[in-house]
């Protein structure tokens, strides 16, 4: 990936490579839309800011009750909805009001925020009409095409309504007048597409949707070119953003993306270690570690596990080493195109690989739940080689109610990281307990 930044750290004499920028966000998003295969569970109750605190407060418990066109619920049906996620509950019966409102809404990568907006975008347009009525901007070319798909498979049943990927590639002639009423692509594109060869005229635009606004403004350029789009639309169409997180810049832009939101937001789960059993092995060295992991071999893989490496380097050798004691093991890398890393997970999900071996950075914001043995094969710290102890938490921690206990094995070979566990163990301010590796009963 041409656009990745690699920079190369050298702290206590440790070479780690970090891959970063604003395609990691891109990418990581990718992955959990290509893995994710249903809802994400919350017991956490959506917050919702109305405009206009006057108007009574709809929110929704089926599909029916919003009134969709037949063709639309078919499709809605078609996906194996049965009734909407929290998320859709509130934001259905704002998107599809008469007037229409406008809508900040922020939660966690599948919790319906697509779905959401598709519903709203076909609802809105007219297919009588044969010009763009409804744009969707996306913050890259793979972001768009998935959510280009959703956007055709809601429709399937309404067939009269026509989609156009505004994305790089897409050539038209010049002085093409779009057809489709729909139109999904990335900024750069759609602003070309709107502004410079008039493909599209902007003030019959009903519809504006931002998706991914935190992995938007991530990317030098998108935040302009989307303003630049959405000064060019009317002033009655509605806007609507979607942001998996919220901090402050992410607000900020939001807020000139659109004018009087109303504002729902959905909390992510708070992971904690309380039904996760944690323990450590001392070793020496690399190779010690990979011989006491040897050991415990056997009674990790009774479950899945994870195995996480501090950096490629190590994780490639350790799933060669573990390969060539003839054990199964599947790797994870940085160096693997986005679709070779879904499939990885995806079979890793489906039960056919027992164990995962990765590095933090590949890993980071996929939830993969079910994994109910986590093994720090380097405990995790950050570029300064402090310990990263939201990393740890992230890693072995599990969400409320749904989390499965679980069990967390550090592995720790120096005295610098028997340091790092330390203030891991004082941190989050529960026991991580020895384990003898040639003793296993304890871990059961
Ligand atoms: P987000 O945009 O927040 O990441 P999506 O809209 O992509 O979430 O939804 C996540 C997953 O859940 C997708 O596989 C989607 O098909 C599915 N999904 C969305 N809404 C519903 C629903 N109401 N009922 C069941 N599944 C749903």
């Amino acid at each position: 990936h041409k656009h990745w930044h690699r920079c190369i750290h050298t702290h206590n004499n440790i070479r780690t490579i970090h891959t970063h920028g604003f395609n990691d966000k891109a990418a990581q998003s990718l992955l959990n839309k290509l893995i994710r295969s249903n809802l994400v569970n919350t017991t956490n109750q959506v917050e919702v800011l109305q405009r206009d605190p006057n108007s009574p407060l709809y929110s929704v418990k089926s599909f029916e009750e919003l009134r969709l066109k037949p063709q639309l619920l078919q499709g809605v049906y078609a996906m194996g909805f049965n009734r909407p996620s929290k998320i859709q509950e509130n934001a259905l019966p704002m998107m599809l009001a008469e007037p229409p409102q406008n809508l900040i809404a922020q939660s966690q990568s599948g919790t319906g925020k697509t779905a959401a907006f598709v519903l709203a975008m076909l609802s809105h347009v007219d297919p009588n009409n044969k010009f763009p009525q409804a744009l969707c901007v996306s913050p890259t070319y793979e972001l768009a095409l998935q959510t280009g798909k959703v956007i055709e498979q809601m429709g399937k049943h309404y067939s009269e309504v026509k989609l156009v990927y505004a994305i790089r590639g897409n050539k038209l002639q010049r002085g093409t007048q779009l057809q489709e009423q729909v139109v999904i692509g990335t900024p750069g594109t759609m602003l070309d597409w709107c502004l410079k060869f008039k493909f599209i005229d902007p003030k019959k635009i009903k519809v504006f949707v931002l998706d991914e606004a935190d992995v938007m403004i991530a990317t030098q350029g998108h935040q302009d070119q989307s303003i630049r789009i959405q000064r060019m639309l009317p002033k009655q169409c509605q806007m609507l953003l979607f942001s998996a997180t919220f901090e402050e810049t992410v607000w900020n832009f939001a807020q000139r993306i659109v004018p009087d939101p109303n504002i729902i937001k959905l909390k992510r789960e708070e992971e904690t270690l309380d039904t996760i059993k944690q323990y450590y092995v001392l070793c020496n060295s690399k190779e010690e570690k990979f011989m006491a992991l040897c050991n415990i071999y056997g009674a990790i893989t009774i479950a899945q596990a994870m195995i996480f490496c501090h950096t490629r380097k190590t994780a490639g050798w350790l799933a060669g080493e573990l390969s060539r004691e003839g054990h199964q093991v599947a790797l994870l890398s940085g160096e693997m195109q986005v679709e070779q890393r879904a499939a990885v997970i995806d079979r890793f999900r489906d039960g056919k690989e027992k164990v995962l071996v990765t590095t933090n950075v590949c890993a980071r914001g996929i939830d993969v739940e079910q994994v109910s043995v986590v093994i720090n094969f380097d405990l995790p710290v950050d570029r300064d080689g402090n310990p990263d102890n939201e990393t740890y938490l992230h890693r072995i921690g599990r969400t409320g109610r749904f989390g499965k206990r679980g069990l967390a094995i550090n592995m720790v070979d120096s005295r610098f990281s028997m340091n790092v566990l330390n203030k891991i163990q004082d941190h989050f301010n529960k026991k991580i307990e020895k384990l003898d590796t040639d003793d296993l009963d304890e871990i059961e």
